[in-house]
């Protein structure tokens, strides 16, 4: 009954009004104290291929030049062979709050003329950095840890008229899952806007048919009331069809970041020339938490969920899994197999001995025989040889007996004049 109560919610308790001033309100202001001390960190992955106009979009979104000529060389002089993922770190300083950029750049996208897998280096990327914050969380010392995870990706559209190309579908699906992927179409001001309409149509056709999702931007706190209408105006600019220039033109006695035509001007800031300013607050203004909040929640926790199932998989195929048996019965079971196994042992054991004496006595009987083998042989020799010096033997008596017969001479005869010789 007790475990019971303890389960019953809390009642909820209505909020008491404080008599006097005891200072809780301040909260607010302390974690808001905090977090400007510490100051935000924040990273923008931007994928597509070269001259899309990808660094001059981010200094136009950050109005700085976070890619300037010495960082950045300039697409003709850059790798193209291979995909290289560059990072460039910045701190941008708006009222006091200090905002650490990491802008990931992957010059020689689509560069090559084989790009199948060209999005690997990205991938791994993005993943190397999941490890990495993964590695940071499982330490002792984890208060400061620094969040280098890709926030925010901004994939580049070509304003080709033609729909996403198989290297944006390949690229896109991969990345989709991992990350929170924004589409924008670069380079917006070289269409009408009937075809930036048709265009984008076509793309969230071939997204919702490739089952590409999306970062969906949801609403916020600050959509409230009368705001509520120009974000789900903003939102429904979804793929931001975006201008981007690094050049001042003033229209009207005002400066603004635009290119200048011959026609006329394109002024980036000016949501009927194009979705820049959409672009621009959303991802920073109104959404950069939500990027890392969903960054975290899910795309983070996805990485971290694969990462631990493989590890406990690993783990558990390499422990069997713990029995539930009676640990005296187990003691015997296990004895009995060892027992079984001595006994296998031994039967191997005595299986390779006899092997070994059964080789042992085929070569010693080998070797007996082919020693009789070569004694015969020489005892043929011998034979024949004895025969050969016995034939020269009777050769030599015939010899000295047919000289002795012609010269008239014993053996006496031979010896005597020597006898004589002695003698005197
Ligand atoms: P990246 O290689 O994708 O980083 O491309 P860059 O930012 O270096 O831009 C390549 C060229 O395209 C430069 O000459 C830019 O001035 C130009 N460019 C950049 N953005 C736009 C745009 O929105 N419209 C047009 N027409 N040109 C652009």
């Amino acid at each position: 009954r007790q475990a019971k109560e303890s389960q019953k919610p809390a009642k909820r308790q209505k909020p008491m009004e404080m008599a006097g001033y005891v200072g809780f309100a301040n909260l607010p202001n302390q974690v808001y104290r905090k977090a400007v001390k510490r100051g935000f960190e924040f990273t923008l992955m931007v994928v597509g291929a070269s001259g899309l106009g990808k660094s001059t979009l981010v200094n136009s979104l950050f109005l700085a030049d976070i890619y300037n000529a010495e960082q950045y060389p300039g697409p003709s002089l850059r790798a193209k062979k291979t995909v290289a993922v560059e990072e460039t770190k910045v701190v941008l300083k708006e009222n006091g709050v200090n905002l650490t950029l990491t802008v990931v750049d992957t010059p020689g996208f689509g560069d090559a003329i084989d790009n199948s897998n060209c999005w690997a280096p990205i991938l791994e990327y993005v993943e190397s950095k999941y490890e990495e914050y993964l590695t940071a969380e499982s330490r002792v010392q984890r208060s400061t840890i620094s969040d280098g995870r890709v926030h925010c990706c901004l994939y580049f559209i070509a304003p080709s008229g033609h729909g996403l190309q198989p290297l944006d579908i390949a690229c896109m699906q991969s990345l989709c899952d991992k990350l929170n992927l924004v589409p924008v179409l670069a380079k917006s001001d070289t269409m009408t806007p009937d075809e930036v309409y048709l265009f984008k149509k076509q793309l969230l056709n071939e997204f919702a048919k490739h089952n590409i999702k999306l970062y969906d931007f949801p609403a916020t706190l600050e959509d409230a009331a009368e705001e509520c209408k120009t974000s789900q105006h903003l939102r429904s600019r979804v793929p931001f069809a975006v201008v981007g220039a690094n050049t001042i033109v003033e229209i009207e006695g005002r400066k603004v970041r635009g290119r200048h035509y011959p026609w006329g001007v394109v002024d980036v800031e000016n949501l009927a020339h194009c979705d820049f300013v959409a672009l621009r607050n959303m991802v920073i203004r109104t959404h950069l938490q939500d990027l890392k909040d969903v960054t975290n929640n899910v795309h983070y926790e996805n990485y971290r969920c694969r990462k631990l199932s493989a590890l406990g998989l690993a783990e558990g195929q390499a422990r069997s899994p713990p029995s539930n048996k009676n640990p005296l019965a187990q003691m015997e079971e296990e004895k009995y197999e060892h027992e079984q196994r001595v006994k296998q042992m031994e039967a191997e054991m005595e299986h390779v001995f006899e092997m070994k004496v059964k080789e042992k006595v085929q070569k010693l009987k080998d070797s007996e025989l082919e020693m009789t083998r070569r004694h015969e042989e020489r005892k043929q020799a011998l034979d024949l040889q004895f025969i050969e010096l016995d034939e020269k033997r009777r050769e030599f008596e015939r010899e000295k007996k047919e000289w002795e017969d012609l010269n008239h001479v014993t053996l006496e005869q031979l010896k005597r004049p020597s006898l004589s010789a002695d003698s005197s």
